[in-house]
C-alpha cells in the first residue's frame, strides 16, 4: 500500500467527480476516517496531504491528540457519541458530525457553554431506515434542526449520513439525493442568517463519487486511503 498515491488518487476522482456534475472541485473536503490507524499512519497521511481527520472512537481520538498525531490537519468526530462522553470532544474536534438526539445535542450545547465556544455540529440522519444504523429518522429532523438552532454554544452546520453499503454503483444516489433535499428544507425554513448551513457529509470508500454528484461537501474516506480494516468490534 502506498499511502501517498492514495490521497493523490482519492483527491483526484474526487475533483474529477465535482466537475463532471459542474462543481468546483474545491467545494469538497476530503476528510480521512482514521479509526484503527496508528499515530504513525495519522502523520503519514497528514504528510500526504489530508486536512481533515474523521475519528469515530473517543479512545482513539484522545490518544492521537496526546500524541499530537493530527498536527497539521483539522479533526472531526464522525462516530456514535453517547452523551457521557461529551467532555472528551466538545472543543477538541472542528466538528461534530454525528448528533442524533436531542439529549446529546443540549449535554453537547452545556459542554460548549462551560468551555466559553461555540461547537459547529452536524444532525446524523438515519436516511435507509435501517434498524442498525444511529441517526435520527427524516421525519424528526425538523424538530432537532430547530432544537439546534435554539442552541446558543452549537452552530448547526449541516448534516450527515451513512446509507448502506452499496451493492452496485449508482445504489445510492437515492439516498444522496435525499439528504441534498432535507438540507434546502432546513435552509428555506430558517428565518435568520443561515449562510453557514452549508455542510453534506456523505459518500465513502464506495461510493463517494455518488455523493459528490448529488452535492457532497464532505466525504468521508477510509479504506480508499489506508487499505482494509482488521474486522470490528461493535461501536457500541
Ligand atoms: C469507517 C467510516 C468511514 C469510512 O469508511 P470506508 O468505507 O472505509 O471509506 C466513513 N464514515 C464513518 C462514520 C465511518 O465510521
Amino acid at each position: 500500500m502506498d499511502l501517498s498515491q492514495n490521497v493523490k488518487a482519492v483527491q483526484d476522482r474526487i475533483a474529477a467527480a465535482a466537475r463532471a456534475a459542474g462543481r468546483d472541485p474545491a467545494s469538497v473536503t476530503l476528510c480521512a476516517a482514521t479509526k484503527v490507524q496508528t499515530d504513525e499512519m495519522v502523520r503519514a497521511a497528514v504528510a500526504a496531504g489530508i486536512r481533515v481527520c474523521g475519528e469515530n472512537r473517543v479512545q482513539e481520538l484522545t490518544a492521537h491528540l496526546a500524541a499530537d498525531a493530527y498536527a497539521g490537519a483539522e479533526v472531526h468526530f464522525i462516530g456514535h457519541l453517547q452523551t457521557n462522553k461529551v467532555r472528551q470532544v466538545v472543543g477538541r474536534v472542528a466538528l461534530i458530525h454525528s448528533v442524533d438526539s436531542e439529549r446529546l445535542l443540549r449535554a453537547i450545547d452545556a459542554q460548549a457553554d462551560k468551555l466559553g465556544i461555540i461547537q459547529d455540529i452536524l444532525l446524523e440522519v438515519n436516511i435507509a431506515r435501517e434498524e442498525s444504523k444511529g441517526g435520527i429518522l427524516p421525519e424528526q429532523l425538523p424538530a432537532l434542526a430547530e432544537a439546534a438552532l435554539s442552541c446558543p454554544h452549537v452552530r448547526l452546520r449541516g448534516l450527515m449520513a451513512i446509507p448502506p453499503v452499496a451493492a452496485l454503483p449508482g445504489d445510492n444516489r437515492k439516498y444522496f439525493a435525499g439528504m441534498r433535499h432535507f438540507l434546502v428544507d432546513i435552509i428555506g425554513k430558517m428565518s435568520d442568517n443561515h449562510s453557514v448551513v452549508d455542510c453534506l457529509s456523505m459518500g465513502m470508500s464506495g461510493d463517494y463519487e455518488d455523493a459528490i454528484a448529488e452535492g457532497a461537501t464532505l466525504v468521508r474516506v477510509g479504506t480508499a486511503l489506508f487499505g482494509p480494516r482488521p474486522p470490528m468490534s461493535p461501536a457500541h
